[in-house]
């Protein structure tokens, strides 16, 4: 019997080692257990069975086994997460791959391809070469970062793709060409959207190539004749089907194990001050795109998911921002969110109108080993701010402390630590601390709400990376059984069953999952190829979905029964309490079955 590239990854690899690999596990007896990486928690509710390849925590109920681990913690697609797994545990996926290619999947080729033939022309390209190694790159580095170059002509890239038999619906798609519409005689076509360009390939945790940034290259002839004169400096690839502009750390793929080992990680702003950070020894260096930290709520949305990424890995950050204004300004909205995560966030403290990459390239690499070494932490470092601006203005500087540093003195776990930092802010300001204090108690709701924000998101999060988890292994399956011969389930009873769980939301779900349909087989085929528990894991699974909905019902059952209850209207009370009633039996209902 052949065994699927699933059932072998998990012979060699146990849930103890992988689990391991990321957070700390502790050994007592029998029972493995850990602080859960997935909710904010003191004391450790997150168990680990290794008899059966799965974890569990009882804090925020996350549950599963190396794959739902592995793709939650990276934040990857099944397939990135097979792609690790099977790597680490040496086994080929190749032959495995009989289906037709998935859209994403030709998508990631185009990507690779295109960076191999940037690499190629950078090699070429003796300016190019050199511009690099004037900003101080070694030529490990340019190869290790993948770093490319493509000359300044209307159709290098397009051209070469089409000899390798990619489509322009692909190429297209993937970002990496713009469209000409047909108009009177001429007919469509294609011309590439990087043209004389550094070209840096920025991949996703599991080093999937998934996006570029093309830095202007003003050497190029061209460039200096007028012809490309107001073009932006950096030139990033559009959204893709596997790009979400702001979601993605730069550098993560490399950083994540150097994060783990040294226990904080280094958060930068641009290319070069993260690929110099790396060549200077910091090889625990991300970098964010500028603007996944603006104001908007989306932003948010993947600021607070990003860190959450590196909170897992660790919990010390240091943010290594530009010293201007605006990188003052990253620092705070950056340092804020990191706080409310339960962050030990520090700041490395560079020089006005220097970046990393600046001083590492002025000042070399120990100039920059110092500043990290003397970083401080991010309340000391906003209060500096705030006194040097202030002068001596007494009434300012007040103000001002209630402003831009009490909110982050809120924001921290401990009241141990709060009150060091009150004690820390009257020293240096004069400020009695009772006074601050009155203040942080009387902050404004809005500077408060943070927090409590940070948490919603992170735990909204959490649960939709439940929920769809499940479906998309129950869709998977009833997408995959429809077409083969001999079905083990029954998809038409199954789909049945969905419907009604899903409710009204269920045809927009559908005609969303089926964009995804190939993806979606090859995850079920890749799980349950000669699988003898299939129908045993699809009642389970199914059983889970249920309980998820139940489980959001509640929520909204409570949320109106509060409201209600402020009306002291008996009648309605009680029938609330009722719907409330049904839904907790249908949960018992479900628990008692699984056993
Ligand atoms: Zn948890």
């Amino acid at each position: 019997m052949i065994n699927s590239p699933v059932a072998k990854i998990k012979e060699r690899l146990t849930i103890e080692e992988v689990v391991s690999s990321y957070i700390a596990v502790e050994k007592k007896g029998n029972t493995l257990k850990a602080k859960c990486p997935f909710h904010n928690e003191k004391t450790a509710s997150f168990f680990i069975s290794p008899e059966r390849g799965t974890y569990h925590c009882f804090g925020c109920s996350a549950g599963g086994d190396i794959f739902t681990f592995v793709e939650e913690f990276e934040g990857l697609d099944f397939k990135g997460t097979l792609k690790l797994l099977a790597e680490r545990a040496g086994v080929q996926l190749s032959s495995f791959n009989k289906e037709e290619e998935s859209e994403k999947e030709r998508l990631y080729s185009v990507m690779e391809a295109s960076t191999n033939f940037f690499i190629d022309n950078l090699n070429k390209n003796t300016a190019a070469l050199g511009y690099l190694k004037s900003r101080g790159l070694t030529g490990k580095t340019i190869q290790d970062f993948r770093i490319g170059f493509v000359s300044n002509e209307w159709r290098r890239l397009h051209d070469y793709l089409k000899k390798k038999k990619y489509s322009d619906t692909d190429i297209e798609k993937a970002g990496l060409v713009k469209k000409i519409e047909a108009k009177g005689n001429s007919s469509e076509g294609f011309y590439d959207r990087f043209r004389g360009r550094v070209m840096f390939p920025i991949s996703d945790s599991s080093g999937r190539v998934i996006a570029f940034s093309g830095r202007i290259f003003e050497d190029d002839l061209s460039i200096n004749s007028g012809q490309v004169i107001n073009q932006a400096k950096y030139l990033n690839s559009p959204e893709t089907p596997i790009f979400s502009k702001s979601s993605v750390l730069y550098g993560i793929d490399k950083a994540k194990g150097p994060i783990r080992k040294s226990n904080f990680s280094i958060l930068v702003e641009g290319q070069l001050d993260l690929i110099l950070s790396h060549q200077a020894g910091f090889r625990n260096a991300v970098a964010t795109s500028g603007t996944s930290l603006s104001d908007n709520t989306t932003a948010k949305e993947n600021a607070v998911s990003n860190l959450g990424l590196i909170r897992r890995l660790a919990n010390n950050i240091v943010l290594g921002f530009d010293g201007d204004e605006a990188g003052v300004n990253a620092t705070s909205r950056a340092g804020k969110i990191a706080l409310s995560l339960g962050m030990d966030v520090k700041v490395a403290m560079l020089p006005e109108g220097y970046d990393p990459a600046d001083l590492i390239m002025k000042d070399g690499a120990d100039a920059w080993k110092l500043v990290i070494k003397n970083s401080k932490h991010l309340i000391e470092f906003l209060l500096e701010k705030v006194l040097k601006n202030s002068k001596q203005d007494m009434r300012k500087v007040g103000r001002q402390i209630k402003e831009s540093v009490l909110p982050f003195v809120y924001d921290l776990e401990s009241s141990i630590e709060k009150s060091f930092f009150l004690k820390k802010i009257s020293d240096f300001s004069g400020i009695p601390i009772n006074a601050l204090q009155d203040d942080l108690n009387n902050l404004d709701q809005g500077l408060k709400n943070e927090k409590q924000e940070v948490e919603n998101i992170t735990e909204a999060n959490r649960e939709m990376f439940r929920k769809d988890y499940i479906l998309r292994k129950l869709l998977g399956i009833a997408f995959w059984q429809e077409g083969v011969k001999n079905p083990v389930i029954e998809t038409d009873a199954l789909m049945q069953n969905i419907k009604e769980v899903l409710n009204a939301n269920y045809d927009h779900i559908i005609i969303k999952a089926k964009e995804k349909k190939e993806d979606y087989i090859f995850e079920a085929e890749v799980f349950y190829t000669n699988n003898d528990l299939l129908e045993k894991e699809t009642t389970e699974l199914f059983n889970n979905l249920k309980e998820e909905y139940l489980k959001e019902e509640l929520v909204y059952t409570t949320k109106k029964l509060a409201q209600i209850e402020e009306s002291k209207d008996v009648d309605k009370i009680s029938q609330v309490l009722k719907e409330y009633q049904v839904i907790i039996n249908k949960i018992e209902d479900l628990k008692n079955n699984e056993k």
